[in-house]
């Protein structure tokens, strides 16, 4: 690959693994198996397999490959491991580093399977996990001390778009030798400079903007060559969460337009959240791209632009909240993210509806809070039903 390409020219041709036949759209390499030439070749496979030889599909697959090699290409990384979902990659990369006495710090505002494998399942193994405000660098300091083995975060919050200063933090592990393992799905490969920023490992659930489309389950995590093949390679390849072949191609493709579509999708999300800022029915409007974001200085000197997605905080409550999401017309009720469709959440009682109640004023998932996905249409049509479902409150 030619290194003086730029990131959407990589997105568009990295990694490609052309056939005998010279397809111009990627291979579909639907297959669990490939057959050897003889068994001295299975033998010397199974002993060491080269770049692009493959044995069964829960190892590799020409097809996962080259979506591993394209979004590596893309994010600037020396390798990558495609997994069956974003939680397969949060998990491999976490539980392939970490052993019994490690000890893990990690942002308190995560997603909730994330929350999930770091407060209920890694310290049944032994690893000691403590939680800080992601937002607040002193809480950082106090808690990376010599012996963390590992910092996780999501570098955007989800849902109250909160950023964690990436750099900032990554200097406080490195002093202790620390990992910094950072969940990226809010901000996206398009808006990423994690690695250039100091972060070791990135993760994102290719399911949200990768695919963009609403169709497939995938995951990645990026880093190191000596990681990603001695140390996530392993753990994935022998527990089970291979990306299936079919859903690689999906996000193969998808990455051709990723640039595109997400640059898109964040005007548009700048333009809702404008319309929006001072409307009566709104408590308030939170987005890393307006000036009154605590964080916008960070996120235009961390991201370049405010992301896919805004909060919004609807006035009377829940039950504001719920006739506003009622009203929409065409924002769907979903909860799901990075959608070509716009897309309506409640967090309070879908996504986070498990957290306790100071859990979740705590984190700022107020009972009107209402996460809105910004997708490929029209910003008009979307302020129309935006403000036309708040005229209704
Ligand atoms: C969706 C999501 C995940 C999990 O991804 P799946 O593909 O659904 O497994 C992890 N982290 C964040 C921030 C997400 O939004």
């Amino acid at each position: 690959m030619d290194k003086g390409w730029s990131g959407r020219t990589r997105a568009v041709h990295a990694g490609i693994r052309r056939s005998q036949y010279g397809e111009m759209s990627e291979a579909l390499f639907l297959t669990q198996g490939f057959a050897y030439a003889s068994a001295e070749q299975a033998e010397a496979r199974f002993l060491k397999a080269e770049a692009d030889e493959f044995i069964y599909a829960r190892y590799g697959n020409p097809t996962v490959a080259m979506f591993e090699d394209r979004i590596a290409a893309l994010e600037g990384a020396e390798d990558a491991f495609a997994t069956a979902s974003g939680m397969a990659a949060v998990n491999g990369a976490l539980m392939a580093m970490l052993s019994a006495g490690d000890r893990v710090v990690a942002a308190r505002a995560l997603f909730g399977s994330c929350l999930y494998i770091l407060e209920e399942i890694l310290p049944r193994f032994g690893v000691e996990v403590v939680f800080v405000d992601g937002a607040d660098l002193s809480q950082w300091q106090a808690a990376v001390t010599p012996g963390t083995r590992a910092v996780f975060f999501e570098s955007m919050s989800n849902p109250t778009l909160e950023l964690v200063d990436i750099a900032a933090v990554a200097r406080l592990a490195s002093a202790v030798g620390a990992q910094v393992v950072v969940d990226n799905v809010f901000t996206t490969p398009v808006f990423s400079r994690a690695l250039a920023q100091g972060a070791d490992v990135v993760i994102y659930s290719a399911t949200k903007h990768i695919d963009g489309q609403g169709r497939c389950l995938g995951g990645v995590v990026l880093g190191r060559r000596e990681y990603i093949r001695k140390t996530v390679e392993p753990y994935m390849k022998h527990t089970g969460g291979a990306l299936s072949p079919f859903n690689a191609w999906v996000m193969l493709k998808g990455l051709e337009t990723l640039d595109l579509r997400v640059r898109a999708q964040a005007d548009t999300a700048l333009a809702v959240a404008r319309a929006l800022e001072g409307d009566p029915g709104l408590d308030r409007v939170i987005y890393p791209g307006l000036p009154s974001h605590p964080q916008h200085g960070l996120a235009m000197a961390q991201m370049g632009s405010g992301g896919t997605l805004l909060a919004v905080d609807v006035a009377g409550r829940q039950a504001g909240a719920f006739r506003f999401l009622n009203a929409l017309r065409l924002f769907q009720i979903t909860n799901n993210l990075g959608d070509a469709k716009s897309l309506a959440t409640h967090p309070a009682t879908t996504t986070h509806q498990r957290l306790p109640e100071a859990q979740k004023a705590h984190l700022g998932i107020t009972p009107g809070l209402v996460r809105l996905s910004i997708g490929l249409e029209d910003p008009d049509d979307l302020i129309a039903d935006l403000q036309g479902a708040l005229r209704l409150l």
